[in-house]
């Protein structure tokens, strides 16, 4: 097989290589069949007010219990299913059962925006849009409870049918959100062309508020402009109550990270719902 891509390729095929090639493969495979055998849930954590008060969100993410190998992480098979193309099901498959978890809240009378993430993949899909109406509709959800976390290198991305959606989705009412914000090419042109929600800052710069000073002052300017752009701040990864009164005081509007909740299941959500709700969609 090897051979077959030239004989100058053939060198590098160390058994290292094999072995993790190998690997790949058949990680490829178990995912292929993830989705009919039930392998995959969703996990949801909570997105509170910076007062903590206010329950206003959550985010919906994935997770793989897998037979032999356990709980396999996001940040490992994610890839995988964009690489492959996966994602485009998957991301099908989570889009609708975030939609029902979250027509499920509202019908139980603790209405909570639930936020997908999406990967570019999925955006470049020309039925997608529709996909999102079709889901939305089977469960009933107005769209006010449905939030879309692209992430900033998927909009610099730049591609046309991506660019036609998002902008259909504010259209919609659906909220907009960027990912993992000021980790990949920031460009501002985006953040005024596709005018998100919500700006997710990135935990990168987070984790080590508030002693280090760039950190600390580039948090203080993501939450300016946005402020200036008349954008929501949303900080991720907040773990420490240190972090969180720096966060209060440069003025960012929502917190998530282990400090204010896990990602947990939907009936712990619920739980949790029934003591610290939101009752109006986090405007
Ligand atoms: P993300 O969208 O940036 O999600 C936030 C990640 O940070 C989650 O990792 C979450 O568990 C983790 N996290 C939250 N609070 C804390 C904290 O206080 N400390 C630390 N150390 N980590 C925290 P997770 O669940 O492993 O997901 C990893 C990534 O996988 C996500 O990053 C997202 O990019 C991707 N992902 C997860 N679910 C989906 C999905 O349904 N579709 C797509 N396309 N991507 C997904
Ligand atoms: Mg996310
Ligand atoms: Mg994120
Ligand atoms: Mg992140």
């Amino acid at each position: 097989h090897a051979k077959a891509q030239g004989r100058g390729r053939y060198q590098f095929f160390t058994p290292e290589l094999n072995a993790q090639v190998a690997e790949r493969l058949t990680l490829e495979n178990h995912l292929r069949q993830a989705l009919e055998r039930q392998q995959l849930h969703l996990v949801y954590q909570p997105q509170f007010a910076i007062d903590r008060r206010r329950l206003v969100g959550c985010e919906a993410l994935l997770r793989w219990q897998h037979p032999e190998q356990g709980l396999i992480s996001p940040a490992r098979f994610i890839p995988l299913a964009e690489e492959t193309g996966l994602i485009v099901e998957i991301g099908r498959w989570v889009l609708d059962e975030a939609c029902r978890q979250a027509a499920a809240w509202l019908a139980a009378g603790t209405p909570l925006r639930v936020a997908v993430n999406v990967s570019a993949r999925q955006l470049g899909q020309p039925d997608w849009l529709a996909e999102v109406e079709a889901a939305l509709a089977r469960h009933r959800l107005p769209s006010c409870w449905l939030e879309l976390e692209v992430t900033e290198s998927t909009l610099m991305e730049d591609a046309e049918q991506a660019v036609r959606h998002l902008q259909a989705f504010k259209e919609r009412g659906i909220h907009l959100a960027v990912d993992d914000f000021g980790t990949g090419y920031s460009s501002l042109t985006y953040l005024k062309r596709f005018s998100p929600d919500l700006i997710k800052i990135d935990r990168a710069f987070v984790m080590n508020l508030p002693h280090n000073r760039d950190d600390a002052a580039i948090v203080s300017a993501i939450v300016q402009l946005a402020e200036a752009l008349g954008m929501q701040t949303l900080a991720e990864g907040v773990e420490s109550e240190e972090q969180l009164d720096f966060l209060a005081q440069a003025g960012c509007d929502v917190v998530q990270g282990y400090l204010t909740g896990r990602p947990q299941n939907a009936a712990e959500l619920t739980a949790l719902l029934a003591t610290s709700r939101g009752l109006e969609p986090f405007q």
